[in-house]
């Protein structure tokens, strides 16, 4: 039996929201948009949400709200995603990185204190959840409050969780959320959204959203507005369609039962995976619900007479596709030859990455597979194990 990375958890409501809208005589940014701000903004108490069509896009217009300039500084962790450091290279600015807390693989708080105290022409500090695990909020806020700067979240991996009771969407002064294929829910594929409390932020990132525009398409083809608009500043396309939208607020409705499912599956592979003498599961911090988006494991690599490469391969073989979250950002060709980055100067990130192993984990796996990943390991196990 082949088992799939990743599948998506479409229903019929999904399929049928946006037949619904294909019949609507309205495709792009509109009421199904505006529904699903509102809804999402409701769920996480955040006053704005700005649905676009990306992650990234919610992160480039949170450091324009923020105003960073060319040659300032943004910290991001070493152990992210590119999204979270390219964004700031927009600007013609730095990524500072931080090296990540070893048990979440989370932004290390110590190092951020130190590095944030150390850095000038500060603008921003981006902490992003890994796999879906909140790094620790609290600290992140103290240590930003120190340096005068806001924090805007990669919260990408994360839908829903929690730090010490506080949700995320209400820990940082932009949350950006992913609804990307494979994230734990999905506008079709690709999509985004943004949260702020902020006034101000949110009236920047809807108008740099569309072109600069002072009044978005919606209201101006419609009576609510007029057709009269003025460009204030050289925006960008990100907006989210109205199609996405309508497959968002039926992934919404069941968001959930989605996390219910994750938190199951997860369950499952911890209590079987931890058996093995190869195999180090993934630790929940106390405090912190996970949205598990992803489980990765570590191998234990003097347990195994195979390196990762070679695991993952062997697991191939057997039908079982995983995958890597993630080379550390600062032993990429890019930022090696941008900045002087290599090894050495993250032991943690570099420790651990050449270990990590993120095994397929979605709504709608079957308990068969699952079962199939957890004996494959077992078998690679006995095969290769020492
Ligand atoms: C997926 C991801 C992003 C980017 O999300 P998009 O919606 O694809 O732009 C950003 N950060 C992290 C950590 C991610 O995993």
């Amino acid at each position: 039996m082949a088992v799939p990375f990743f599948r998506p958890s479409v229903t019929q409501a999904e399929i049928d929201e946006v037949v619904a809208c294909m019949k609507s005589g309205w495709l792009t940014t509109g009421p199904r948009t505006k529904e699903f701000e509102s809804r999402f903004a409701a769920r996480f108490g955040a006053k704005h949400a700005i649905a676009l069509n990306s992650c990234t896009a919610a992160l480039h217009l949170a450091l324009d709200a923020v105003g960073l300039k060319r040659g300032e500084n943004v910290i991001v962790p070493a152990m992210t995603f590119a999204a979270t450091a390219e964004v700031v290279r927009y600007f013609d600015a730095t990524p500072v990185m931080v090296d990540c807390e070893p048990r979440s693989l989370c932004i290390d708080p110590d190092q951020l204190r130190k590095i944030a105290r150390n850095t000038k022409s500060l603008r921003a500090i981006i902490p992003m959840h890994y796999g879906g695990q909140m790094a620790d909020v609290d600290a992140v806020a103290s240590i930003a409050r120190e340096a005068g700067v806001p924090v805007i979240e990669d919260a990408a991996h994360t839908l829903p969780a929690s730090f010490d009771g506080k949700v995320v969407g209400t820990t940082a002064d932009i949350t950006c959320f992913s609804f990307y294929a494979n994230k734990c829910i999905t506008t079709g594929g690709e999509g985004g959204m943004a949260l702020t409390n902020s006034d101000a932020f949110a009236d920047r990132m809807r108008v740099m959203s569309l072109h600069g525009m002072s009044k978005d398409a919606w209201r101006r083809f419609t009576d609510k507005g007029s057709w009269y608009y003025e460009l204030v500043a050289p925006g960008f396309k990100y907006n989210l369609t109205d199609i996405a939208a309508g497959m968002g607020l039926r992934q919404l409705d069941r968001l959930d039962e989605l996390h219910a499912e994750r938190k199951r599956l997860a369950a499952r592979y911890t209590s079987e995976l931890s058996q093995l003498p190869g195999v180090e599961t993934p630790e929940t911090l106390r405090g912190r619900d996970h949205s598990w988006h992803l489980y990765a494991i570590r191998l234990r690599l003097d347990r195994w007479t195979i390196d990762r490469a070679r695991f993952i391969d062997e697991l191939k073989a057997r039908g079982i596709t995983c995958s890597v979250h993630w080379m550390p950002l600062h032993l990429h060709p890019y930022y090696r030859e941008t900045y002087g980055t290599g090894p050495g100067l993250f032991p943690v990130a570099e420790d651990v990455w050449p270990r990590l192993v993120s095994l397929p984990l979605f709504p709608g796996m079957t308990e068969a597979e699952q079962g199939e990943v957890i004996g494959a390991i077992a078998e690679l196990q006995k095969l290769h194990g020492r």
